[in-house]
Parts: structure tokens; C-alpha cells; sequence
């Protein structure tokens, strides 16, 4: 493969460590990188690599070999081309807007916003069997059969905001309000290490108890008694306090867009503002953070070309987690009576967000297997690699409804979807619990 060809390189280190320590060295040194999935070929789903440019390769190797970071090899990232695509289709009814955006996809060219908004529209049977199976193929080929699992707590469900779709906002008077202490979440972390689970998910509303403080500690007792890979969940932060949660050992973040109609934006989030959300998430970018992100499908006056462009965002801002979710109406808000999103458009988004950002983790979320209980399987039929467990302890669980309804996905649900999506397990789950556990 020619050199001038190849827009980007995959570094990947010889362990998660020096992964993230390499990746912090070249950002550091002004080198413009990203996290993303390992290829398939080279490693399992839940290793990393570095995406540097091919024009700073050099200069990336030559800082990580003075940084002394193990490398286990460094691969051109191909583009991704799917044969095939198009020759099974030729007995279907299929138009040909479709089928000019299914040649660009067989032949790995980037995709217009018209393309997108073209596969989002497909309506025939023909049409959305080929999108699905596209998705799921680039999902096999770029990244494999094995789904990440995660496990997450929602430690407080204390919100200072308002936002009009979520079941704790703050003037929920009749919501049991609840915070876990920083002991009552290591029992749960305990638990989770003790099956295998390398990440932790901390997910609270915006409760602004957990100061800076507080919260650092809080990583640092993670990192310290379990090593497991922290995505905190906790809000809009300043750059200053993101900086902190990093340097103390936070390595993911979610901070999810929810919408990129600045109109939609505005109406859903009466507190907040969409220019500020958008600097967390470069801020988050920039700090090295495993940045993730995403959207719900099925909110008031949204069109299917405003979830186009939320798909473009998300691969403009080199988002590396996406979470899909159709929009769930939670009791006692003002969108109570509102229809929920719908599961079809939910999955289809899913499916051109694999094809389009390609080298991304995106969930099967709860909200799908809460509106569908099959939902998590079509999701992980469609491009989606990864599950999120809830760990959050029982007594606390059904006052964390984002919306109502909250389906509890646990390791049976997610071993069920898997297990019906044909996908494997990763192999650090190990169901019978860990020899070397701290707690049980
Ligand atoms: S969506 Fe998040 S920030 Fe908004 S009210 Fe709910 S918990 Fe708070």
C-alpha cells in the first residue's frame, strides 16, 4: 500500500497503560490524535489504538520510543471497502438514490449529507435489510465479534438542571432523591471487578456535592483498588475541572449533544447553552479523554435531516463513543404526554453512524431494550459493539428514570442479546467471579 495514500496510522501500544500514557505524550506535544477501537485483526474489541496522521507517524514514533512505550505494532488504517453489497441486492426493488449511496459505501468513499439523509429515508423492506447488513459488516470487519460489556453506577440522582425530557430534573418535587456515598460506590465497584468488567461508568446528575474533591478521591480509589478504565458521566464541567478528573485517572467521558438543532437544543435544555455544551466536548477532546457523545431520536420537531447532521457532528468532532437512544417520555416532566421516539429510525441511525464514523464504540442502549425488549439484539444487529450494564443497587435504582420505564439490563439480559445477535462475549468476563477479589 503506497504511503501517500493512507490518511491515518493505528499505534497500538503493548497494554492499556502505555496506550493512554503514548496517547497523552503526543497531545502533549501538540500531535493531533484519537482513541478508537483496535482493528479486529490486531487485537480484541476492548484494546485501543492511537490514530495519529500519516504525516506526524515519524514524528510519533520517535517520541514514544523515547518515552520508552511498548509498542505491539503500527498499522496503516485502510480504507474500508464492502463487496457485494450492491450485487445482492439486484433482484430487489431498491431506488436508485439508494443504490448510488450503497456503491459509495462498497467502495469506502465518504458520504454526503444527502447520502446520509438518503439512508435514513429507505423505507422499502430491500432498502433497510441492505442499510442493517452494511452496518453490521463494517462493524465486523473494522472492529469484530466481540461486545464490550460495561458496568455503570448512577451514584446520585441530584440534578441542578432541568432539562424537559428527564425523569430527575430538578423540579421533580416528588422524586425520593438519593446519593451514594464514595464507600457505598466501591462496594459496587468491587462487585463489578470481581466479574471481570474493566470499565466502570459514574453517572450522576449534575450534584454539585461531589465537588472536585470528593470526586478525585473517588477515581483515585478506583484506579487504586481495582485499576479499572473510569468514563465518568457527571455534566458540563469547566476545562479546569475536566483537567483535574484526567490527571487523577479518569479516562472516558460521556457528555451527550442530545441534538444539534440549536432550536431543539434550546427547547430540551432550558438551562443550558448549545455553544457551551459543544466547548465541553472539545475541551474533553483536547484533554485526551475518550470522548463520547450522542443523540435521542424522536424529539419534538426534530427531522430526519437534523439527525443527519447530528451524525456529521459527531464524526467532525472525532467523537469516539456514540450512544442512540429513542426519545422515552418520563412521567411528571413537561414531555409526559409526548410519543416516543421510534425504534426503526433509532436503528437506522445506528447503523449509518457505523458507517459513517466507522472506527467508534456505539451501545446498544437501555433506552432501546427499554421501548423493545429485543431492542438491544437489533441494535448489536445493526453496528453496535457495546453494553452498558446498570449496577446501580437495587434500592436506588428506580429513582434514576431518565425516562420511565427504564428497562434493568443486566449480565442476563446482555448474555440474551448477545447470545441471539450471534456476537461473543469479551474474554475478561469471567461469570464465576475473579480468585484474586478484594470484596465480593
Ligand atoms: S439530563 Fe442530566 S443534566 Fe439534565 S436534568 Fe437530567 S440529569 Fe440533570
Amino acid at each position: 500500500m503506497e504511503k501517500n495514500k493512507i490518511k491515518h496510522y493505528l499505534i497500538m501500544a503493548a497494554s492499556t497503560n502505555h496506550m493512554l500514557r503514548g496517547d497523552q505524550l503526543l497531545k502533549n506535544e501538540g500531535l493531533t490524535t484519537s482513541l478508537v477501537p483496535a482493528p479486529s485483526e490486531y487485537g480484541s474489541v476492548c484494546a485501543i489504538a492511537i490514530k495519529v496522521k500519516t504525516i506526524d507517524l515519524e514524528k510519533a514514533e520517535m517520541i514514544l520510543k523515547e518515552s520508552d512505550i511498548k509498542l505491539q505494532g503500527i498499522y496503516p488504517e485502510k480504507i474500508k471497502k464492502l463487496s457485494g453489497l450492491v450485487e445482492k441486492l439486484e433482484q430487489s426493488i431498491i431506488s436508485d438514490d439508494f443504490l448510488k449511496v450503497l456503491k459509495k459505501i462498497e467502495e469506502g468513499e465518504e458520504l454526503s449529507f444527502e447520502d446520509i439523509v438518503t439512508l435514513l429515508k429507505s423505507e422499502r423492506r430491500a432498502e433497510k435489510d441492505a442499510l442493517f447488513s452494511a452496518a453490521d459488516r463494517m462493524r465486523r470487519e473494522i472492529i469484530g465479534d466481540v461486545v464490550d460489556v460495561r458496568g455503570a453506577i448512577e451514584f446520585s440522582n441530584i440534578c441542578r438542571k432541568d432539562c424537559k425530557y428527564c425523569g430527575v430534573r430538578k423540579s421533580l418535587k416528588d422524586l425520593e432523591r438519593y446519593r451514594m456515598n464514595e464507600d457505598e460506590i466501591m462496594e459496587v465497584v468491587h462487585q463489578i471487578h470481581n466479574i471481570g468488567l474493566q470499565t466502570v461508568i459514574l453517572q450522576s446528575g449534575e450534584d454539585l456535592w461531589w465537588t472536585p474533591e470528593r470526586i478525585v478521591s473517588l477515581i483515585k480509589r478506583v484506579k487504586r483498588e481495582t485499576g479499572m478504565r473510569i468514563t465518568l458521566s457527571i455534566g458540563e464541567r469547566s476545562k479546569e475541572e475536566y483537567a483535574l478528573y484526567k490527571k487523577s485517572g479518569a479516562d472516558n467521558f460521556l457528555l451527550k449533544i442530545e441534538s444539534t438543532n440549536k432550536e431543539i437544543f434550546k427547547f430540551i435544555h432550558p438551562d443550558d447553552d448549545y455553544e457551551r455544551r459543544v466547548k465541553c466536548s472539545n475541551d474533553l477532546r483536547e484533554l485526551g479523554y475518550l470522548n463520547g457523545s450522542g443523540n435521542i431520536i424522536g424529539l419534538p420537531g426534530q427531522t430526519v435531516e437534523d439527525i443527519a447532521k447530528d451524525i456529521l457532528f459527531f464524526k467532525e468532532m472525532g467523537i469516539n463513543m456514540i450512544g442512540i437512544g429513542p426519545f422515552l417520555p418520563a412521567k411528571g416532566t413537561p414531555f409526559e404526554k409526548y410519543p416516543p421516539g421510534s425504534v426503526e429510525m433509532t436503528l437506522k441511525a445506528v447503523a449509518v453512524t457505523r458507517i459513517v464514523c466507522k472506527r467508534v464504540f456505539i451501545p446498544a442502549t437501555t433506552a432501546l431494550a427499554s421501548i423493545d425488549k429485543d431492542g438491544q439484539t437489533k441494535a448489536l444487529k445493526a453496528g453496535a459493539n457495546t453494553i452498558m450494564l446498570i449496577n446501580t443497587p437495587t434500592k436506588y435504582r428506580e429513582n434514576y428514570q431518565i425516562y420511565s420505564e427504564k428497562n434493568m439490563v443486566d449480565l442476563k439480559s446482555a448474555d440474551k442479546a448477545i447470545k441471539e445477535a450471534e456476537r461473543k462475549f469479551p474474554p475478561y468476563l469471567r461469570l464465576g467471579g475473579r480468585k484474586d477479589a478484594k470484596h465480593t
